[in-house]
């Protein structure tokens, strides 16, 4: 079995890069697709797990290296799961994150229906040739006020059951152990831990 030395990390979002490089072991040299000059692929799929996949399995083509990707966005239970698969479309098209926090912020408080909310994240890691392993984790949570400066995305927005803060007020290193993306990757790291 061949060890893994390296991985392509297939995101071209800053803060999910840093977040899915920090999960992975030290001795792993991690990769950007934008320093090899690779674009990123069209996301239609219709779930998280398969626009994950979808994104692995571009990035692994293109690369033909161990390819690690995710898909992840926020579900609001009195939205009917929105913004969900389209967090990151939806918030590019209110000009930014603060827009968007600020429209979901106005639509939770319309509906009356509580503040239930969920982050979810599927993570695919693929091999060139074409093994591929996809595991899902989520964290429960509910929607407040824009709180807190770290992070990124919909992170100042939204508070993990059983903590006082946002994920934006969290240390850094307090959110990545016990985010959806940690979640997913324990799952994962279980089948992937004799390659490394
Ligand atoms: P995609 O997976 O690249 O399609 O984008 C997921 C979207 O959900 C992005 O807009 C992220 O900002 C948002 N998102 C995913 N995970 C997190 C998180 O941990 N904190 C805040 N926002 C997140």
């Amino acid at each position: 079995m061949q060890k893994i030395d390296k991985i392509l990390v297939g995101t071209h979002n800053k803060g999910k890069f840093i977040e899915i490089s920090s999960l992975l072991p030290e001795k792993i040299k991690k990769i950007s697709p934008i320093d090899l000059g690779i674009k990123s692929p069209i996301e239609n799929g219709k779930t998280f797990e398969e626009n994950s996949e979808i994104k692995a399995n571009f990035f692994c083509k293109n690369s033909k290296l161990v390819t690690l990707s995710d898909d992840s966005g926020l579900e609001i239970k009195s939205l009917n799961g929105d913004p969900g698969i389209l967090s990151s479309r939806f918030a590019e098209d209110l000009g930014g994150f603060n827009s968007a926090m600020i429209k979901i912020l106005e639509k939770v408080k319309n509906q009356n229906k509580g503040t239930d909310a969920q982050f979810v994240s599927s993570l695919t890691i693929q091999w060139p040739n074409g093994k591929k392993i996809t595991e899902t984790g989520i964290i429960k949570g509910n929607i407040t006020d824009i709180r807190g400066k770290n992070g990124f995305g919909y992170d100042p927005i939204f508070k993990p059951i059983g903590y006082s803060k946002t994920f934006a007020e969290m240390d850094y290193h307090e959110k990545l152990k016990i985010d959806h993306r940690q979640i997913a990757y324990q799952k994962l790291y279980k089948k992937i831990k004799v390659y490394f």
